[in-house]
């Protein structure tokens, strides 16, 4: 037996939980944080087990499915020619006069549509090639404690209630989180600071290898509108808009842009959605013998609500640690917090600096956005992309001299 965890098989008959299986490391969540932070721990050497309430991870999918190239050269892996739908070279924002636009060609706007269901289970496959154990259409229902130290959890599985043990509990349970808050952390996103995001794949959408991206006013209040293509006809039309926004539902913003000519013969073939926080990572990511990593974590990012790769970093980074702490057998809120200094050096300042662009295009009307999209070149793009505002504000206020007040943030 473990040192510090009960004896198995233990069966507590008044509330029908069976005590079964103790574990290094368990993952909620088997999404591409929690199947990244479980092949880390098992390379490391750590009994893993990820618990997922899906029956098939990876389905249904909820998500736009865009990469930028330039994270899977940084984790150094390729995503499988499987998991590939279509291949992006750039992108292209339009104004919401619908005529202004930038179409940008970076190393940066390289990326993949790719196909979830694949990309996922992809990643599920390479934590249990490393030696995770996986169960699926298994839902965590309770976190347990003891002494205020995370211990394991229940699960619910085919009617059956189970309890699992843990050194570590990584909560990697995605934007609509309700592990950490189980296990003692408030991670509730502020209704302003989430996105509602929706939309239909579609085909009969004629695509370029670029990825569109829409902001207006009148499509997507705080929030914009996106077609990413899958295919040469196919692709995925959403749009995200900033929650707290009154008026129409996401899906009524999406319908009236649907009506452009250019959608005219577009059909679905599936309708997807979910909540996204925008707003900044969350703080406090680790208790006694917890960790929270992912969209979970709120580490996403705040301008376009990207947040596969950052999940898939952050999930690595927390696998790492949970398992050298549960080796060494010091799992305490101050040793796990390795994880929590390492992600903030790495992340933190970028994304800030992306959410002040973020409060920033918030306060922008459509005459500005349009002002502002007809004035940036090209060249500009590469500039904002890495927080370099100061040469693109001074253009703009060239010809928009009246939004100094919103952009002088930028160049403080
Ligand atoms: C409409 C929309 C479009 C998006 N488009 C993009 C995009 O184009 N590019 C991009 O990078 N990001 C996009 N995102 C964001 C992206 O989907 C998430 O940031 C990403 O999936 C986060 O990964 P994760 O592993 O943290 O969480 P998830 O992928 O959400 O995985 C969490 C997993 O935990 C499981 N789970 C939850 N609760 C429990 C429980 N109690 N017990 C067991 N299992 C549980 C879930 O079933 C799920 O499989 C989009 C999001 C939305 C909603």
């Amino acid at each position: 037996m473990r040192e510090g965890l009960p004896d198995e098989g233990n069966h507590d008959t008044e509330k029908g939980v069976m005590f079964m299986e103790k574990y290094d490391v368990i993952v909620v969540g088997a999404g591409p944080a929690g199947s990244m932070a479980a092949r880390e721990a098992a390379k490391a050497g750590a009994s893993v087990l990820i618990l997922e309430r899906r029956k098939e991870i990876g389905a249904p999918v909820r998500c736009g499915e865009g990469i930028g190239s330039h994270w899977m050269n940084e984790f150094g892996m390729k995503v499988s020619d499987k998991a590939i739908s279509a291949h992006i070279n750039g992108s292209l924002i339009v104004a919401p006069n619908l005529k202004d636009t930038i179409r940008v060609r970076t190393a940066e706007t390289k990326g993949v549509v790719v196909d979830r269901k694949v990309f996922d289970k992809d990643l599920a496959l390479e934590a249990g090639r490393a030696g995770a154990k996986i169960m699926v259409k298994s839902e965590v229902v309770e976190v347990k404690k003891d002494g205020g130290k995370v211990t394991g959890v229940v699960v619910e599985a085919d009617g059956r209630k189970e309890e699992f043990y843990s050194k570590v509990l990584i909560a990697a349970d995605g934007g609509e989180s309700t592990v950490a808050r189980m296990a003692g952390i408030n991670s509730t996103a502020s209704l302003y600071d989430s996105d509602f995001g929706v939309e239909y794949e579609m085909v009969n959408v004629d695509c370029e290898d670029l990825i569109e991206i829409y902001f207006s006013r009148e499509y997507a209040p705080r929030g914009y509108v996106w077609v990413f293509p899958k295919g040469k006809d196919v692709a995925n039309v959403g749009v995200g808009i900033g929650g707290a926004e009154k008026g129409s539902h996401a899906i009524e913003y999406l319908d009236r842009f649907l009506k452009l000519e250019r959608f005219k013969k577009a059909q679905p073939v599936a309708i997807k959605a979910g909540v996204i926080p925008v707003g900044a990572p969350m703080k406090g990511l680790v208790l006694d013998g917890f960790m929270v990593a992912g969209t979970a974590a709120h580490q996403v990012d705040p301008i376009h609500g990207g947040g596969i790769c950052l999940a898939m970093d952050a999930g690595m980074m927390a696998g790492r640690v949970a398992a050298k702490c549960a080796i060494a057998g010091k799992t305490d809120a101050k040793s796990l917090s390795e994880y929590e200094s390492a992600w903030r050096e790495k992340r933190e300042k970028k994304l800030l600096k992306r959410l002040m662009l973020r409060k920033v295009l918030e306060k922008l009307n459509d005459d500005d956005l349009n002002a502002i999209i007809g004035s940036v070149g090209d060249e500009d793009i590469e500039k904002l992309l890495n927080s370099n505002f100061v040469p693109v504000v001074k253009k703009v206020l060239l010809k928009r001299p009246q939004l100094l007040k919103v952009l002088e943030v930028l160049v403080k």
